[in-house]
């Protein structure tokens, strides 16, 4: 079957996603807007995934819990999790290869983590966009290692991707899935990163306020709707 898709969407607790964008309020979004499976994947945090994946099942959209992993050079890398516990170990490791820099609200925003019922439950005080100690040629790796998958974000982007930072992408890195953004051009993609020929691209639309997510687009043909059917679907493509 095919399935409306967006793998990449912040939340309040991203410091500079919009106070608005709720796990409650993006996950009843994306069901108006018509998709079928959605990824929470907040900077450097899964703290509103669990939230997420709660609303989805209440409002009967599949959720992934994710990541967007900022790697020690900088570049934005998206992780997606078979459910909560591996999401929230992978947090753990995340947070023990971190430094701890605390947030500044009136400087980055605020970093909300929130109920499914639109309730503040905390704060986070650690600034969630700083590089990580991950390498680029670990992600796909240490994602594996909870059951997830990994893929680099928004590469045709000038900054915060594995091109804008390294100039391709890093054949040791592993990865055969990559992310363009809607407005990219793969073939233009393809004429300057011809490393990208073969691997299957997606098309997410990263938005960090609710009026940027937008109609589906791509489809991707899956055997059902599940966090485990895309993870296995992409990590196919990253043998
Ligand atoms: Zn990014
Ligand atoms: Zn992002």
């Amino acid at each position: 079957m095919k399935f409306f898709y967006d793998f990449h969407l912040h939340s309040c607790l991203s410091p500079c996603g919009d106070d608005d964008m709720t796990p409650y309020n993006l996950v009843n979004m994306a069901k108006l807007l018509g998709y079928d499976i959605i990824a929470l994947t907040d900077h450097n945090s899964c703290r509103n995934a669990a939230s997420a994946v709660r609303a989805g099942e209440q409002a009967g959209l599949v959720v992934i819990p994710g990541m967007e992993l900022c790697t020690q050079e900088e570049a934005h890398v998206v992780c997606l999790f078979p459910d909560i516990p591996a999401a929230e170990a992978f947090e753990d490791f995340v947070r023990s290869r971190s430094m701890e820099i605390p947030n500044r609200p009136e400087i980055f925003g605020r970093q909300l983590v929130m109920d499914e019922q639109d309730h503040i439950l905390d704060e986070e005080k650690r600034l969630l966009i700083h590089a990580t100690q991950v390498g680029v040629d670990h992600v796909l790796y240490e994602a594996r290692r909870f059951g997830g998958t990994a893929f680099p974000a928004h590469v045709d982007k000038p900054a915060y991707s594995v091109i804008s930072v390294l100039g391709a992408i890093p054949p040791e890195a592993g990865f055969h899935t990559a992310e363009i953004s809607f407005t990219g051009s793969p073939e233009a993609l393809l004429q300057t990163n011809p490393e990208l020929s073969g691997m299957l691209l997606l098309r997410n639309s990263d938005a960090h306020y609710l009026e940027h997510m937008r109609d589906p687009g791509p489809t991707l043909e899956l055997p059902e709707a599940s966090a485990q059917a895309v993870i296995r679907f992409l990590d196919e493509q990253n043998l």
